[in-house]
């Protein structure tokens, strides 16, 4: 009996997870099923429990990309920690009736950084860019690592601050936390003079191809810029390069935030450099 997935978004033609799942399935040996369903941009409920329904008790699971993640939030009948702190949910697990909601793109982002990128955030100045969702599922893992400063800088500047605080006033409530690293929300305008380890953009500017009006002294010495989108040069990527970063994209953390799903479904952690070498030699 082959265990039904899913991941549900709309557009959903461009996703890769598909084919991460089917590497990661044939790589450990499970038997599994991986589609991509497209939703209507107000079906998304009714296409899971329509999922649910076609699969004869084998549905299992599903991700959640653009625009459902927080529709996925209130569909989970029950949430991690992770998720609560996002305020998304990326990762559906469908076990006896629960609908367990989870966040693993901040997981994947740390991953990626620290396992592929050699790039530990622990004692680094982090900047993250935006105050989005995928800036919101970040914030509490980069604050587990332990960076020397955390701030948040969004074309909107009230976002920011608003995000920052919340993250200040709320982070101790969750079990196991033990950061003392408050982070700081402001404008971009506001980031003149300040240096940073690590630059993270989390915006989502890099689609529409337009810069993001980033001082250049934020990027200091052996900086490492990350840019979440992936598969093409952003303007913040040639931005970073000609200050003297080190430049990712986001394809790791893609990889990475679905082994993170794939193991909460499976219990097995799928090897993720090879898959992410495959998906770079077709990209
Ligand atoms: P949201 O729509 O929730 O947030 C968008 C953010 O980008 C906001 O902070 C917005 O600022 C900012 N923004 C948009 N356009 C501009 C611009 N022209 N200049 C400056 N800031 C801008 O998107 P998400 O947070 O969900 O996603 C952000 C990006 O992260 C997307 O590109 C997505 O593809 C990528 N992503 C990648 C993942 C991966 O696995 N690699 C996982 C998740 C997301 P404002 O508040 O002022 O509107």
């Amino acid at each position: 009996m082959t265990d039904r997935y899913a991941v549900f978004g709309n557009p959903i033609g461009h996703s890769k997870s598909p084919r991460i799942h089917s590497l990661f399935a044939a790589q450990t040996g499970q038997d599994i099923s991986y589609q991509a369903i497209l939703a209507g941009k107000e079906g998304f409920v009714a296409a899971v429990h329509a999922f649910i329904a076609a699969s004869d008790g084998l549905a299992r699971g599903a991700n959640v990309t653009v625009p459902f993640k927080e529709e996925a939030f209130r569909l989970a009948t029950r949430r991690t920690p992770r998720a609560e702190a996002a305020g998304a949910v990326n990762t559906l697990s469908f076990e006896a009736g629960a609908v367990i909601g989870d966040n693993t793109d901040g997981a994947g982002l740390i991953r990626d950084l620290k396992n592929n990128l050699g790039c530990d955030p622990a004692g680094r100045r982090v900047l993250l860019l935006g105050a989005g969702g995928a800036a919101r599922g970040a914030i509490l893992p980069l604050l587990l690592e332990g960076p020397a400063e955390l701030v948040i800088a969004n074309r909107t500047e009230e976002t920011a601050a608003r995000l920052a605080l919340e993250f200040a006033n709320s982070f101790t409530r969750l079990p196991g936390c033990a950061v003392d690293v408050k982070p700081d929300g402001m404008g971009f305008p506001d980031l003149a003079g300040r240096q940073f380890d690590l630059v993270i953009n989390a915006t989502s500017a890099g689609l529409s191809s337009a810069a993001l009006p980033l001082p250049t002294s934020v990027f200091a010495l052996r900086c490492v810029a990350y840019e979440m989108v992936y598969g093409r040069e952003t303007p913040f990527m040639a931005q970073a390069r000609a200050n003297g970063a080190r430049v990712a994209d986001g394809l790791g953390m893609l990889v990475e935030q679905a082994a993170e799903a794939f193991f909460i479904w499976r219990g097995v952690r799928p090897h993720t450099e090879p898959v992410l070498a495959a998906l770079r030699s077709t990209s």
